[in-house]
C-alpha cells in the first residue's frame, strides 16, 4: 500500500470498519512509515466523540447539510492536505452514521464559539444555514477536531420539551399555564398576574365531563412577583392535556378568580 492509499483509508480504519485484509495492510504500512502513523494518531480521537452519540441526537438532526458539506469540501481542496482528510472523514460520518449532528456540533465549536456547545443539536442545526460561509472560513488548515469538544459531555444535550401555553383572563388578573404532558397525566407551569399579594389560590383541571382534580395550591407572596408576574412552583393534573376542559383558579373559600380554557380542538390560545 502506498502513503495516499494508507490514508485514504485511515478514517475508515479508524472507526473499525476496514474488512480485515484491508486492515492487516494498513497497520503493517503504519509499522513502517512513522508520518501515516502520525496522521492516524491525529484521527485516532474520532471514534471516541462519535460514541457520544445517541439515538436521541440521530432523530433530532432534521436535515443532513450535504449541500454545505459539498462546499466545504470544495473550499478546503485548496488547502492543507490533512484538512481536506478530515472534512471528507467528516462527510462520510454524518452521511453513514448520524446525518448532521455531529458535524454541525464540531464545526460550530470552535474555540471562540465553545461557550455555545451547550446549545441543543436543533439550533446547532438552524444555526449551520445562514452561516455557512463562515463556517467555511472557521474550518482552517490547522482547525483539527479539538479536544474540548470531543470531551464536552453536553454537547448533543436534548432539549426540554416545550410546553403548550393557554391563558385566561379576568379583570386585571392573567393567568398563564404551560402544558407539558407527563408520566401519568400533565404537568402545570404556573404564570399569574394581577392577583393580589396575600391571596390564598387553589388551581384545580375541570375534565370534560365536569370532574375537577387538585393541580396546585398557594398563597400569593411578594417574593413571587418579577416584572409584574408571579412564577409558581409548577403543579401537575392527573388528566391528560386532551382530557382537561378548563382550568379554574379559585379562592379557598370556593370563589372563581379566573379560568383558563382549553379548546377543543387543541389550538392554543395565543400566550403573550
Ligand atoms: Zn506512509
Amino acid at each position: 500500500m502506498t502513503c495516499e492509499e494508507v490514508r485514504l483509508s485511515l478514517g475508515v480504519y479508524v472507526l473499525g470498519a476496514l474488512d480485515p485484509e484491508e486492515a492487516a495492510a494498513v497497520e503493517a504500512h503504519l509499522d513502517v512509515c512513522p508520518e501515516c502513523a502520525q496522521e492516524m494518531a491525529e484521527l485516532s480521537g474520532l471514534p471516541t466523540m462519535l460514541g457520544r452519540v445517541s439515538a436521541g441526537d440521530i432523530t433530532l438532526a432534521a436535515r443532513p447539510p450535504r449541500a454545505v458539506l459539498d462546499r466545504l469540501l470544495a473550499a478546503s481542496a485548496k488547502r492543507h492536505k490533512r484538512s481536506r482528510l478530515l472534512l471528507s472523514l467528516a462527510a462520510s460520518i454524518v452521511v453513514v452514521a448520524v446525518g448532521g449532528a455531529v458535524l454541525s456540533t464540531t464545526l460550530n465549536s470552535s474555540p471562540e464559539t465553545s461557550s455555545a456547545a451547550g446549545a441543543a443539536p436543533e439550533a446547532a442545526a438552524r444555526s449551520l444555514a445562514p452561516q455557512d460561509d463562515a463556517l467555511a472560513s472557521k474550518v482552517a488548515p490547522d482547525a483539527s477536531l479539538a479536544p474540548d469538544v470531543m470531551s464536552s459531555p453536553e454537547i448533543l444535550s436534548l432539549p426540554q420539551d416545550d410546553p403548550i401555553r393557554f391563558e385566561g383572563r379576568a379583570g386585571k388578573v392573567r393567568l398563564t399555564l404551560g402544558l407539558v404532558a407527563a408520566e401519568g397525566g400533565t404537568r402545570v407551569e404556573i404564570e399569574l398576574a394581577g392577583v393580589p399579594i396575600g391571596t390564598a389560590c387553589r388551581l384545580v383541571a375541570v375534565d370534560r365531563r365536569g370532574t375537577v382534580s387538585p393541580v396546585s395550591s398557594w398563597t400569593v407572596k411578594k417574593a413571587d412577583y418579577r416584572g409584574g408576574k408571579a412564577h409558581l412552583p409548577p403543579g401537575s393534573s392527573e388528566y391528560q392535556i386532551e382530557q382537561i376542559d378548563r382550568f379554574e383558579l379559585i379562592t379557598r373559600s370556593g370563589e372563581l378568580i379566573v379560568a383558563v380554557p382549553i379548546p377543543q380542538d387543541g389550538v392554543p390560545t395565543p400566550a403573550s
